[in-house]
């Protein structure tokens, strides 16, 4: 696992090119039998047929008796709304629209530089993070108080920490083109596929998974907005092998891409970078396993000793 600091909407291959190629010559090749389009083997398939999981219900392992499947799959009880739930919504919503804003302005203006695309993205900049929060009904769940002014803020910072990145990107890739032309910059500004949507129904996944972003065609990154858990890494690997079922392409690493906006406006991004190798992808199929037998079992497991505070369901266990 490496550690980069890059704002992975905006990135350059080369970049992270390296820490890629040091994962490989550390961790080696990848079994041709632990291959997401080898599906139909012992290993792979799913012990279950007809049951398909979200990749996130197998790697929020916050729970380690798997009481929280218990509770969403047996007694149908959703885990409870939370004001990090809610952010989660809001900070994906303007990476995904910030995306596509810069893309369509870019249609829209043309070459532009990259001073005048960041004006264009921020004459927006309020409308655009209404309507998310129209579209997310966060007065709904948060009302008119504190909390949604203070999550207003840190999606206002958001939004202009990443049309920078944007308006930066397009001065690089202009500054290294002799002959620019609009397609094959607008696809080197926006290397990545947002919300890449991906059948896993092989693997006993859900038939339309959502990537947060897919690079270049062989890394999967999964956007978090909170703390640094360990079991965050599962997302990038049940991706991985999903893409590989589905569309039949290697998928070798994957980025946990952390995003937080601290109290002073500052946005710091941290990613972890994964080499998604046997171990990881044995580790992946156990625990998604063991949530198909308890679902299948379909009673209680019980509570852990200790249950972790930031347990999505903690308010409805304790
Ligand atoms: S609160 Fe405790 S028992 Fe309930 S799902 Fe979370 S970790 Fe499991």
């Amino acid at each position: 696992m490496g550690n980069v600091l890059l704002c992975m909407f905006f990135f350059e291959m080369l970049e992270i090119d390296k820490i890629l190629r040091q994962l490989r010559s550390i961790y080696g090749s990848i079994s041709e039998e632990l291959r997401g389009w080898n599906w139909s083997n012992d290993i792979l398939s799913p012990p279950i047929e007809g049951v398909y999981l979200g990749v996130s219900e197998i790697a929020n392992r916050y729970c380690p008796t798997y009481r929280d499947i218990y509770l969403r799959r047996i007694l149908c009880t959703p885990a409870p709304y939370s004001y990090k739930t809610i952010k989660g919504w809001i900070y994906h919503a303007i990476c995904k629209k910030i995306v596509e804003k810069a893309k369509s302005n870019l249609y829209k203006y043309g070459l532009i530089p990259g001073s005048e695309l960041y004006s264009t993205l921020l004459i927006d900049k309020h409308n655009l993070i209404d309507s998310i929060f129209k579209e997310y009904n966060v007065l709904r769940y948060l009302g008119t108080g504190q909390e949604a002014e203070k999550l207003r803020r840190e999606a206002e910072s958001l939004y202009s920490f990443l049309a920078l990145q944007a308006a930066a990107k397009l001065d690089r890739v202009l500054s290294k083109t002799t002959k620019p032309d609009l397609e094959s910059i607008i696809s080197k500004i926006v290397s990545v596929d947002v919300e890449r949507i991906v059948n896993g129904q092989f693997l006993g996944l859900s038939s339309d998974l959502r990537i947060d972003m897919f690079a270049d065609r062989r890394i999967v990154i999964e956007i978090k907005t909170g703390d640094t858990r360990d079991f965050h890494k599962y997302a990038v690997v049940g991706y991985a092998l999903a893409v590989e079922s589905d569309l039949e392409i290697p998928v070798d690493y994957g980025i946990v891409s952390y995003i937080h906006v601290h109290e002073n406006s500052h946005v710091k991004i941290r990613n972890k970078v994964y080499f998604i190798g046997d171990e990881l992808r044995r580790e992946f199929v156990e625990v998604r396993d063991e949530v198909f037998n308890t679902i299948r079992r379909g009673v209680d497991p019980g509570k852990p000793q200790h249950c972790p505070e930031y347990c999505i369901y903690y308010g409805v266990c304790s």
